[in-house]
């Protein structure tokens, strides 16, 4: 049992997890081992106190540097639900599970807003875990939504197991498997009826037995059940807490401005106020 879960490897994940350790709070980082995808998007950052003119990478570079040197470890994975247990939470990661006092949610935002009849047809033929549900889908026909290269290896996994793959991906990425060919670059539309029968792309519609989103990230609200969102964005107050006891939240997540600055900033006091938490005796 983890006394903190954090959920995400952007800057406020990183920063939180500075903190956390320094506050020598015993916590798991949970994402991307090469952190996030935004982070190293940049071009040049000019509005970052401390770093003066560096790219995206450069900065990506820097953050796993103090990661390495405040020894933390990030645990590859991506949480597909959070579970409250009592005092504890459950976070789902494929086949496993983590459990923490608290958590933290540092998920950045949704870029890819959920297409006409993904949230109506979720866990009716619609998933967001190759690891976790790519089994039903033994020798069965399926679409794939994937954002570039690094979800690539789900696609292969899922491959393995359905006897067809009609793969939707923006970049023009390369799968090493016979049965899996790439047909657009985005999905429009799932339709069915009491699950999931085809998809909608820009070229026409398919036939499937099943939709996998690969997204890098999606809603807050899909991922912990219950938790208080306005326009995609997750409530906070002050102290960065939610609706939820236990649950906190922090970076782009949490609404605008999308910036490096407030996503450190806010995973900074998520680190604080989960301390005071623990400390509280809450969530013991
Ligand atoms: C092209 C571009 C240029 C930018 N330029 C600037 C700039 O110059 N200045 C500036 O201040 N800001 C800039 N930004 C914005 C900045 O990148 C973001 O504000 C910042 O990255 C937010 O950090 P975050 O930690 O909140 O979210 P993110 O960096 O988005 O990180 C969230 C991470 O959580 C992961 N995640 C999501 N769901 C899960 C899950 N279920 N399980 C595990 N991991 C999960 C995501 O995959 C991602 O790795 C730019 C953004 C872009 C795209």
């Amino acid at each position: 049992m983890y006394d903190c879960i954090i959920i995400g490897t952007g800057a406020a994940g990183v920063s939180a997890a500075l903190t956390l350790k320094a506050l020598k709070v015993n916590f798991l980082l949970l994402g991307d081992k090469k952190l996030s995808r935004k982070i190293r998007s940049a071009e040049k950052i000019k509005n970052y106190p401390g770093l003066i003119g560096v790219s995206g990478e450069e900065m990506s570079k820097v953050f796993l540097t103090q990661l390495a040197d405040a020894e933390i470890e990030i645990t590859q994975g991506k949480a597909n639900g959070v579970y409250p247990m009592g005092d504890s939470f459950s976070v789902m990661c494929g086949q496993v599970t983590y459990e923490g006092r608290t958590i933290i949610l540092a998920t950045g935002v949704e870029t890819i807003k959920p297409v006409k009849g993904e949230t109506e047809f979720l866990g009716r033929g619609v998933s967001y875990c190759a690891v976790c549900d790519g089994f039903l889908y033994k020798d069965k026909t399926i679409a794939v939504y994937c954002e570039g290269e690094e979800e690539i290896k789900e696609v292969l996994l899922l491959s393995q197991y359905a006897s067809k793959v009609y793969l939707f991906c923006p970049e023009k990425v390369k799968v090493d498997a016979p049965n899996v060919e790439r047909v657009g670059a985005v999905i429009k539309q799932i339709k069915g009826d009491m699950r999931t029968r085809a998809v909608v792309g820009v070229q026409g519609e398919w036939a499937v037995d099943g939709v996998f989103m690969l997204k890098q990230s999606f809603g807050a609200d899909t991922l912990v059940y219950g938790l208080k969102t306005e326009d995609g964005a997750i409530v906070t107050d002050k102290n960065q807490g939610t609706n939820l006891a236990g649950v906190f939240a922090a970076g782009d997540c949490t609404g605008r401005p999308f910036q490096y600055a407030k996503a450190v900033g806010e995973g900074n006091v998520c680190a604080y106020s989960v301390n005071a938490y623990l400390k509280s005796g809450k969530g013991v």
